[in-house]
């Protein structure tokens, strides 16, 4: 029962095998109830290397619901999720609520898929450089001077390097949401998911975060982003995810989608948002 990371090829290199060639996130028709509401009903989706997904939808369509499913922060009541073609495997419990079925494979899972919320979740006891170094000394088992030096690389990306001791109170909230980025990176994670990332900041600040999500989608990391700016989703994102009641409404190219909907559902979407 390990809890290491698994050992995986350098990007670029193959193993020659499927799943090294493969998606990196294969989700195959999702579903999720909470007692008597079917909340998800039937989400697939593809991810490869440097895909940038946006996902669009109204309040309540199950945006969030799906980005907590794919790290198991919700357990799905049906379909199967694989990262390079391994699956995430779940059992019933005694109450016959579905779990995931190892908790080695989880933690793996959580490492290998970061998230990033709207409001931010820093840990507010720890400075800016404890809360980047916190997970990799315990999870990936990285020494203190490695964990330093790698947090630190990752604030001067973010344009952060003169906060790294201050508390996340005495942060904005863009250098807050900047940091969470940080610190979801410092676990190298294979895909990112951004569940609404700019949402709590005032206007001034969301350019700063988006500038940043911009640059690891032009360095290839492959995201999946929840978001109302359709500006950015339309610029940065490869593919477009419409949802609406727990199922997908429309999906593509963001330049068709997003200029061009069939839906009618997402034509109005876009005329409140734009
Ligand atoms: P979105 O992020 O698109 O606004 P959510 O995924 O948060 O939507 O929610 C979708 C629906 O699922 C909503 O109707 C919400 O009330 C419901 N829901 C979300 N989480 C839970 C939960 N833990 N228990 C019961 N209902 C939930
Ligand atoms: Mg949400």
């Amino acid at each position: 029962p390990s809890t290491d990371a698994p050992s995986r090829p350098a990007s670029g290199e193959s193993s020659g095998t499927a799943a090294a060639t493969g998606p990196v996130l294969a989700v195959e028709d999702i579903h999720k109830r909470f007692g008597e509401i079917e909340v998800l009903r039937g989400i697939s989706l593809e991810a490869h290397t440097g895909d940038v997904v946006s996902i669009l939808g109204s309040s309540g369509s199950g945006k969030s619901t799906f980005l907590r499913c794919l790290n198991f922060l919700e357990t799905p009541t049906a379909g199967t999720i694989r990262l390079h073609g391994e699956e995430i495997r779940t059992r019933r419990d005694r109450s016959g609520a579905l779990r995931p079925a190892s908790h080695g494979q989880l933690v793996r899972l959580r490492t290998r898929v970061g998230m990033v919320f709207q409001q931010f979740n820093l840990w507010p006891h720890m400075t800016v450089l404890d809360n980047l170094t916190e997970a990799p000394r315990r999870v990936r088992g990285l020494g203190r001077t490695d964990a330093i030096r790698m947090a630190e690389a990752l604030l001067e990306k973010v344009g952060l390097a003169d906060r790294r001791d201050y508390y996340p109170a005495h942060l904005s909230g863009g250098q807050q949401q900047r940091a969470a980025i940080a610190r979801t990176l410092a676990m190298d994670p294979e895909v990112i998911l951004f569940d609404e990332p700019t949402s709590a900041l005032d206007p001034e600040l969301v350019g700063e975060v988006l500038a940043v999500m911009e640059a690891l989608a032009e360095e290839g990391r492959t995201m999946l982003i929840v978001t109302h700016e359709i500006g950015f989703a339309r610029d940065v994102s490869t593919r477009t995810l419409f949802l609406h009641e727990g199922r997908v409404e429309e999906e593509g190219a963001p330049e068709t989608v997003l200029t061009h909907p069939d839906s009618e559902r997402l034509r109005k979407f876009l005329a409140r948002h734009l």
